[in-house]
C-alpha cells in the first residue's frame, strides 16, 4: 500500500499512533511498540488506535503477544507470589520491564541463575559468576526500540547483545567494577549507547527493583491487577489474555479482528481506486 493511498482521516490517526507507539508498521516495514510509553492517550482515542494498528498489520496480534509474553508472564508470577521484580528509573511510579526468571542480567546470566529473591534481601548474587547483585539488561532489539532487527532474516536473538559507547556488548564488560576487558579498549565503565524501549532513557539511569506487594502498595506503585500489561486498555489486554485473564499463546487467533472493520474488502476497494 502507498502512503499516499490512506484516507486522511486514518493517515492523521496514524501518526497520532505513532505518538503513542501503537504498533503500527511503517512504509519500511518496521514496527513501533503500544503501550511502552506511559504518556496519556485518552480512553476514547484507544480503541481507535487499536483498530488502526490492527488494520494495517494482519499478524498484529501475535507480534504483541510476542513483545509481551515476558512481561505477562513475569506478571502474573509476581501476582501469585506477591513477589514483584521491576526495572525502571527510581523516580517513575511505573515499570519499564516487568522482569521475568529468563531476562537477562549484565553479568550475561539470567535472573534464574541468581539467588532467589525471597522478599528480604535485594541483592541477588549470581551462581554463575561474581556479579553481587542481580540487574537487567535488554536481551532483545524490541527492548531498546531497535525494532528492524528482528525482521532481519539472519536474525539470531540468542547472539544479540546490547552494547557500550565503547561499541563492545555489556557482557565484555567486568560484572563488578564494569569496566571492559577488551584488549587495547580503555573502556572504564560500561556507559549504554542505546535507549529504554518504554521510557527513552539511558540504561545507567535505570535500577532493577525487588519488591513485595506491600512495599509497592505504600509506594503507590501498580501491583495486583494493575501489574498486567494494558490492564488499563481492555482492547489491548484482550489480544494477551482471555475471558479468564488466562494468558494466550502466541499464536492463538485474534479474537476480535475483523468485528469492527472488514480489512479484506476495504483493502479490495482500495486497490481499485488506486490503479
Ligand atoms: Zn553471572
Ligand atoms: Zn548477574
Ligand atoms: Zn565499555
Ligand atoms: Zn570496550
Ligand atoms: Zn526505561
Amino acid at each position: 500500500m502507498s502512503k499516499n493511498s490512506k484516507p486522511t482521516n486514518s493517515k492523521s490517526l496514524v501518526s497520532k499512533a505513532y505518538e503513542n507507539q501503537i504498533i503500527v508498521k511503517n512504509a519500511d516495514g518496521e514496527y513501533a511498540p503500544v503501550g511502552y510509553t506511559k504518556r496519556e492517550i485518552k480512553p476514547a482515542d484507544k480503541a481507535e488506535l487499536v483498530s488502526v494498528a490492527r488494520a494495517m498489520n494482519d499478524d498484529f496480534a501475535p507480534r504483541v503477544r510476542k513483545l509481551f509474553n515476558a512481561e505477562a508472564e513475569a506478571a502474573e508470577k509476581a501476582i501469585r507470589t506477591g513477589l514483584y521484580v521491576g526495572y525502571r528509573c527510581p523516580e517513575f511510579t511505573w515499570d519499564c520491564i516487568r522482569v521475568n526468571k529468563h531476562h537477562k542480567c549484565f553479568c550475561g546470566h539470567l535472573l534464574d541463575d541468581h539467588e532467589k529473591f525471597d522478599g528480604k534481601k535485594f541483592m541477588l548474587p549470581c551462581h554463575q559468576c561474581k556479579c553481587k547483585g542481580y540487574a537487567f539488561i535488554p536481551s532483545r532489539p524490541e527492548d531498546v526500540g531497535e525494532f528492524w532487527f528482528a525482521r532481519r532474516r539472519d536474525f539470531d536473538v540468542t547472539k544479540y547483545r546490547v552494547k557500550c559507547r565503547c561499541k563492545h556488548p555489556h557482557d565484555s564488560h567486568d560484572a563488578i567494577m564494569m569496566n571492559c576487558k577488551e584488549k587495547a579498549c580503555g573502556c572504564r565503565m560500561f556507559n549504554s549507547n542505546f535507549l529504554c524501549a518504554a521510557c527513552d532513557q539511558h540504561w545507567e539511569k535505570h535500577e532493577t527493583f525487588f519488591e513485595t506487594q506491600k512495599e509497592r502498595k505504600e509506594n503507590k506503585l501498580p501491583y495486583g491487577e494493575s501489574y498486567r500489561p494494558f490492564n488499563e486498555m481492555q482492547e489491548l489486554k484482550q489480544v494477551l489474555y482471555d475471558d479468564e485473564d488466562n494468558l494466550m499463546p502466541i499464536d492463538a487467533p485474534d479474537r476480535s479482528i475483523g468485528k469492527k472493520l472488514n480489512f479484506k474488502n476495504s483493502d479490495t476497494s482500495l486497490k481499485g481506486e488506486q490503479e
